[in-house]
């Protein structure tokens, strides 16, 4: 059984509204997407900006709903749970951005901010929250002396590597990562990757893989799916995508 199943995905946006708040145009991001992603592997969806890209990611984990179609997790139609039901399950699907300052509140220190999640979601007292958080920050390779830092005094490499310990925080098996390095210097970008590769091995983790360079996800992905205006045009291994027949 895969981890994920998504079938016939659909999202349109409303892109214009008459005057009475009536959709008089729209468009359609996510066109009949069909994918499954195993337990343990990177399967990276690429395709140039506007693809529809984003909305898929944003769509697994429910940050937006779906017109149609249904998102299976571990063996669970997630997609027709209620909110408060699909909760559990929400914990287990982690997202990592490519803006990772945007992503972290720029008014709470790093340690505090990789460790509230358990706060939101258990309630957990202070200082069993704190040590699982110094754990995943010396996990991602950041130094002691910045967890009292906040993040507009970090750079971009320990931002993100920042947001990936904060996704880490309430054990989830899948990290959907939009575009994670994409913001970063051509020097960190290796770094991060690395240190994503080792997380992975270490904990298990499947990745769905966000990115519009397709060197960046031959090195990276086991498996692929190319999107091209909203629909999913070719999918397969690494081999079948780039290997010459
Ligand atoms: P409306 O409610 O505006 O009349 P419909 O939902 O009936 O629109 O759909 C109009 C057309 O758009 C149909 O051909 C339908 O298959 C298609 N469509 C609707 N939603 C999506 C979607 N999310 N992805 C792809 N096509 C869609
Ligand atoms: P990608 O991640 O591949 O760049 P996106 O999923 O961000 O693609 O966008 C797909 C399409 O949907 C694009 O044409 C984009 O402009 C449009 N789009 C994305 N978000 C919205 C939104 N909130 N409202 C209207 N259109 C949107």
């Amino acid at each position: 059984m895969s981890l994920l199943e998504v079938r016939g995905l659909g999202k349109r946006y409303v892109t214009k509204r008459s005057f009475f708040g009536r959709a008089v145009d729209r468009l359609v991001a996510v066109d009949d997407v069909s994918f499954s992603v195993e337990a343990g592997e990177t399967f990276a969806v690429v395709g140039e900006s506007g693809a529809g890209k984003s909305t898929t990611g944003r769509l697994v984990l429910r940050l937006i709903e779906p017109d149609r179609g249904s998102i299976v997790f571990d063996g669970t139609d997630v997609g027709s749970l209620s909110r408060r039901d699909f909760r559990p399950y929400r914990r287990r699907m982690q997202m990592v951005f490519q803006d990772a300052y945007g992503s972290l509140d720029p008014r709470v220190t790093v340690h505090d901010s990789v460790a509230e999640p358990l706060y939101i979601h258990f309630r957990t007292g202070r200082d069993e929250r704190l040590a699982k958080a110094a754990e995943l920050l010396e996990r991602v390779g950041l130094g002691r002396h910045l967890f009292d830092r906040y993040p507009g005094e970090l750079s971009g490499g320990q931002l993100q590597r920042i947001a990936i310990a904060r996704a880490l925080t309430l054990n989830p098996s899948l990290i959907v990562c939009d575009e994670p390095v994409a913001a970063l210097d051509v020097s960190i970008r290796a770094q991060v990757l690395n240190l994503m590769k080792d997380l992975q091995e270490q904990l298990g983790l499947t990745y769905l893989f966000i990115s519009h360079d397709l060197s960046l996800v031959e090195a990276i992905a086991d498996r692929i799916a190319v999107m091209y205006q909203g629909r999913i045009v070719e999918q397969g291994t690494v081999e079948e995508i780039f290997g010459n027949p």
